[in-house]
């Protein structure tokens, strides 16, 4: 996805968290509006859910109080183990919910082409594929990536279980992302 410095310079006005930071310091980058942070996703997901994505991030850090929302920034947003991380210089409940939201999302979107509802590949590597980008990579015959992913789950969750230890006992708990998935869902079906 290349967007010319135009849409940039509208996207950046628009979400001012996507103009990029030294990674250490937080001092805005003057890169002539040629770069923005859905440049750093894999393309499929930037296309699939990134404007989804830092929309509900900006909205949140603009609840926060000035100071805080000026020293914000994205101290690192990649793949890692087929899923997306993003890291950041502040954090909130509100902001950790967002982002683990996100990064469960991604684990069912083709990380080439963005589609919905696919499979994990794991192949040595792990990545999410569906199948014609599957097969346009390392894996080259159908029935390959069939095998490979017919006990894989290919719908995006609607709920994040995960245990958190508290007084020496093992809490389940569940975070209900339903809303996310279903903008990621409305943006995808409204996605030319
Ligand atoms: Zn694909």
């Amino acid at each position: 996805m290349s967007r010319t410095v135009e849409e940039n310079k509208a996207l950046l006005e628009k979400y001012p968290i996507l103009r990029q930071r030294n990674v250490y310091t937080g001092e805005p980058i003057d890169n002539n509006d040629e770069y923005t942070y859905l440049d750093a996703m894999p393309k499929g997901w930037a296309k699939a859910f990134g404007i989804p994505m830092f929309e509900d991030i900006q909205n949140e850090v603009n609840t926060w109080p000035k100071e805080e929302q000026e020293h914000f920034f994205f101290t690192d947003i990649k793949e890692k183990f087929g899923e997306l991380r993003v890291y950041t210089s502040h954090m909130t409940d509100n902001l950790f919910n967002i982002l683990e939201a996100y990064c469960a999302i991604s684990r069912n979107v083709c990380i080439v082409c963005g589609k919905l509802d696919v499979p994990m590949v794991n192949r040595g590597w792990i990545s999410p594929y569906c199948r014609d980008c599957a097969l346009h990579a390392d894996i080259e015959c159908v029935d390959d990536y069939d095998d490979a992913v017919k006990d894989e789950r290919k719908e995006i969750v609607e709920n994040l279980l995960f245990s958190i230890y508290k007084d020496g006992k093992c809490c389940p708990q569940a975070i209900d992302i339903s809303q996310y998935v279903k903008k990621v869902r409305d943006y995808n079906a409204n996605r030319s």
